[in-house]
């Protein structure tokens, strides 16, 4: 296992090294690739229940190693109602299949932990793009809720969360992960060899041995 970014929604070389964010109808798995895939937000519309049976077609095949990004925003004209049912769907999904769960949220921290509670999942679950500030970092966290931060983050919160709690993403970023590597090791005062052992340790349990 080598995965060192867990969240991207670009193909780049040494697809081992990713995790690959796309809907369920753009799965298409090259060999040795790692994928999660769910129904984002932004994409919510009437037709998305077929996307939704395709994605319980799917979800089983070994190389999607995740679902989601799933997830609520506030920000976008999709009535909050649906998305939480398109949302709730994919939390089953989630645990239906034992894989972790990705997740978009935007302005909408109340809603995710009010509904981590009402489930109580056995699958992790990951906010991706983490970038609030640390009250918030540490509300999720003490849910037992993983942080995966990318280019811009809060320096506060990235130093407050227990290091086996963070994951690291490029996300819509062209730069290179290790960079995100370096600059977040330089933040937490640890060698970057030492933040990549202890990330991939995060990652080989969460995503690969439970
Ligand atoms: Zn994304």
């Amino acid at each position: 296992m080598n995965i060192l970014d867990i969240h991207t929604h670009h193909l780049k070389e040494n697809v081992s090294q990713y995790i690959y964010s796309c809907m369920p109808s753009a799965f298409s798995p090259q060999k040795g690739g790692y994928y999660s895939v769910g129904i984002h937000p932004w994409y919510i519309n009437s037709e998305i229940r077929n996307e939704y049976e395709y994605l319980k077609k799917i979800g089983s095949h070994p190389q999607i190693i995740a679902i989601g990004e799933a997830g609520l925003d506030k920000t976008i004209p999709i009535d909050l109602s649906f998305q939480q049912e398109i949302f709730k769907l994919q939390i089953e999904l989630s645990e239906a299949l034992g894989k972790p769960l990705i997740i978009h949220s935007v302005r909408t921290s109340n809603e995710i932990i009010q509904l981590k509670k009402e489930f109580c999942p056995k699958s992790p679950w990951i906010i991706h793009g983490f970038r609030g500030k640390k009250e918030l970092a540490e509300q999720y966290t003490a849910q037992d809720i993983y942080l995966s931060f990318g280019e811009k983050y809060q320096k506060e919160a990235l130093n407050s969360i227990p290091l086996d709690h963070l994951l690291l993403e490029t996300d819509e970023s062209d730069k290179e992960i290790l960079r995100i590597y370096e600059s977040v090791a330089n933040s937490r005062s640890l060698p970057t060899k030492q933040l990549v052992a202890q990330i991939q340790q995060t990652i080989s349990q969460l995503f690969f041995n439970r």
